[in-house]
């Protein structure tokens, strides 16, 4: 809805929907939905709370964060500059707002998005305001809603932002592990990083009426593709017809519906003991194969990103980030299946997802890695444009997600490790790959991943691109090629957004921090592996031995750690990417 100029606005807007003139009062006793076409005005988080908990049941969880600025990011504007801006004009702290209430008289934790706050974006603090709402549901033993409203990852907190779809992810897992139903209602937008995690890994999700929700955002995929949309795509309508949400919602049943779900859930709910809730790092249990996962002087988590020290390892020359990023891309540079060849013996590659299709753009089987048996995944470009288009240049689709799901949980099965190489410049955005859920694919990955009871070793060999990226990459060591990257988004994408044009991607790529330095200082990668004389593609041999090292001396520690404990300490790894968490934890309660 827009308002007309003049003194009417604040007693008159038109419907974006049929361009109806409504007195506002009316169209608010509707809940913002325009009694003549139906049309489903956004709300912010504070009207959405409003509407759907019961009156006088809120408790706002506390949504001050210390100030945070991780990469230092500036476009045209500095990022704190566009905080503030953001602050100003809602009234909000952050992207979310978040509390306990009760629905119909059902207990429940709610993490709202606003997206009139950055787009709703994704960053560390809406990252760690969610969990914590999670973990509270947790402690509380209630279910959690989450209302979703996101264009994606905050661009500006670079792979940090990517790391938040790990941490809400195993907290959501966490949930589902003591029996706790999850829910998201999407609400229009929800797209990216929020589509590809929280918004879509819940037990239950619902769509608001006129909700849209996909991976890739339309633009992109006109873009990628250079074909027209189909009528409708990724509507709450689409959606249900795709199979990938449980019901469409008109707004004013939602809480009703809410209501009825709860009351399921809470009257199915197994009597247990309350299970005492994963605590924080701090409390990391020592035990001597444990300790090259969590090296002591990290285990506290109280380390404010950005102030982790750099590996021992090598430190490379200093090159421009852009010079790196086409290193990263460069035809010659080994692919997974040449690794599989060189790193690895007697590869047996294993096929499909089981449900309809093999995507050529993930291989995967059993390998042996010095003599010991493990199952290696990892994304397939190619050298030559034919084996790249054959591979759709390693963008996979949901079936490839799903086929890596499904070798991921043979190996956990079989107590097989797990070694990742990541070489991806992103998901596949096509329009079948949205039809299938390319959003849940991914986001059931990660999920999985954060639970996986076997050792989980990623290598960023390439392009490490967003979610696609990530999707392979929740690891108990990430290691890094020294001229690969890895990125929330591809420099080129966050030019064209924050910049006036993608002229501006060297820049982009430079305030990204995606080089291996870079994320090594961040912690969200743990060990460079160097790179001989110019770069891997001159001299694959040598980087094949390297990386065969790194991979050992990464994979053999994390063998004779029990599975338990390697998850208890995986969690811990991707719960520490928070927003700095010094003052705030006491808060929190
Ligand atoms: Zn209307």
């Amino acid at each position: 809805m827009t308002a007309p100029a003049g003194h009417a606005e604040q007693l008159w807007s038109r419907c974006a929907g049929c361009a109806s003139l409504l007195y506002r009062k009316r169209l608010r006793r509707n809940l913002d939905v325009c009694p003549e076409c139906g049309e489903h005005t956004r709300l912010g988080a504070p009207e959405r709370l409003r509407q759907l908990v019961d009156p006088g049941s809120l408790r706002l969880l506390p949504d001050r964060l210390p100030e945070a600025d991780p990469l230092d990011f500036v476009d045209v504007l500095p990022y704190p500059h566009r905080l503030s801006a953001a602050r100003a004009s809602t009234g909000l702290a952050e992207a979310v707002l978040c509390g306990t209430a009760t629905i119909g008289g059902q207990p429940t934790a709610l993490a709202v998005m606003d997206f009139r706050f950055l787009g709703g974006s994704l960053g560390c603090a809406v990252g760690e305001l969610i969990t914590r709402t999670a973990e509270r549901a947790l402690d509380d033993r209630v279910p959690l809603i989450l209302v979703t409203a996101s264009g994606g990852a905050r661009m500006q907190e670079g792979a940090l932002s990517l790391m938040q779809m790990a941490t809400v992810s195993q907290a959501i897992a966490a949930l589902r592990e003591a029996g706790l139903l999850t829910v998201s209602v999407l609400t229009d937008p929800t797209y990216g990083g929020v589509a590809a995690s929280f918004a879509t890994n819940t037990d239950l999700v619902l769509a608001e009426s006129g909700a849209r929700m996909g991976f890739a955002g339309p633009r992109v995929i006109r873009q990628v593709t250079g074909r027209a949309l189909p009528e409708g795509f990724q509507t709450a309508d689409f959606l249900l017809r795709h199979g990938q949400v449980d019901m469409v919602v008109q707004r004013r049943s939602l809480r009703g519906r809410l209501a009825a779900l709860l009351a399921a859930a809470r009257a199915g709910r197994p009597a247990r003991a309350p299970v005492p809730r994963q605590e924080p790092a701090r409390h990391h249990e020592r035990l001597a194969g444990a300790v090259p996962t969590v090296p002591p002087a990290e285990a506290d988590g109280h380390r404010p990103v950005g102030e982790r020290p750099a590996d021992d390892g090598p430190t490379p020359a200093v090159r421009d980030a852009w010079d790196t990023v086409r290193t990263a891309r460069h035809p010659g540079r080994p692919t997974t299946l040449d690794y599989l060849d060189s790193v690895f013996d007697g590869f047996v590659e294993l096929h499909g997802d089981r449900l309809g299709g093999d995507c050529p753009a993930i291989v995967g089987g059993v390998a042996r890695l010095a003599g010991r048996h493990v199952m290696v995944i990892g994304h397939q470009k190619g050298h030559t444009t034919a084996d790249l288009v054959a591979r759709n240049f390693g963008m996979a689709s949901p079936a490839g997600h799903r086929k890596a799901l499904r070798l991921m949980r043979l190996a956990a099965r079989l107590g097989l490790p797990v070694v990742t190489l990541v070489d991806t410049p992103g998901a596949d955005p096509g329009i079948s790959a949205e039809e299938q859920g390319q959003a849940a694919a991914i986001a059931e990955n990660i999920l999985t991943l954060t639970v996986l009871p076997t050792p989980v070793l990623a290598v960023i060999t390439g392009e490490g691109g967003s979610g696609g990226a990530l999707a392979l990459a929740v690891a108990d060591r990430v290691l890094m090629l020294q001229h690969a990257v890895y990125s929330v988004i591809s420099p080129e994408g966050c030019a064209a957004i924050l910049w006036p044009d993608r002229s501006a991607a060297p820049q982009a790529a430079r305030a990204l921090r995606l080089t291996a330095p870079d994320l090594c200082r961040l912690g969200v990668v743990d060990e460079i592996v160097p790179e001989p004389a110019t770069a891997a593609h001159d001299d694959p041999a040598e980087t094949a031995r390297r990386l065969r090292a790194a991979l050992l001396a990464n994979l053999l520690p994390l063998l004779d750690v029990p599975p338990a404990m390697l998850v208890r300490l995986r969690r811990q790894r991707f719960r520490r990417f928070g927003a700095p968490r010094a003052g705030a934890r006491a808060g929190a309660r």
